[in-house]
């Protein structure tokens, strides 16, 4: 997807401060930190959202969804975190590739 940033972050176009990488996924820092850590997971294929996604991509789901307590840990997010996947622009979705917000650390994040 030519216009898509995370793809372009993934081909190497677009800068990111990376913090994980394997052959499917990739995660690094949000640029508007919610707090201490905030990272996001992507998958290194273009998917729009998890209302695109269907039965071939469950294995992929549930690779982003282990990396984020083994991040979390890694990054000292030791008391807790918080995953956020905003879907559709009624969800909030602002970047339509898919990720996964994992975020704490500092003043609890509950309230989000
Ligand atoms: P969402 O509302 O779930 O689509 O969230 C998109 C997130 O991507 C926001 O928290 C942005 O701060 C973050 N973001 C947008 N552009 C970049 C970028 N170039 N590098 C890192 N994070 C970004
Ligand atoms: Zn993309």
């Amino acid at each position: 997807m030519s216009d898509c940033i995370f793809c372009k972050i993934v081909a190497g176009q677009l800068p990111c401060s990376k913090v994980y990488e394997d052959d499917e996924l990739l995660v690094f820092h949000d640029i508007h930190p919610f707090a201490r850590v905030h990272l996001l997971i992507i998958p290194k294929a273009h998917i729009v959202s998890l209302a695109e996604c269907t039965p071939e991509h469950e294995r992929l789901l549930g690779r982003i969804m282990l990396l984020a307590p083994r991040l979390a840990k890694e990054h000292g997010l030791d008391s807790g975190f918080k995953t956020l996947l905003n879907t559709g622009r009624g969800g909030g979705q602002e970047v339509f590739h898919i990720h996964a917000h994992v975020f704490g650390g500092g003043d609890p994040v509950a309230h989000i």
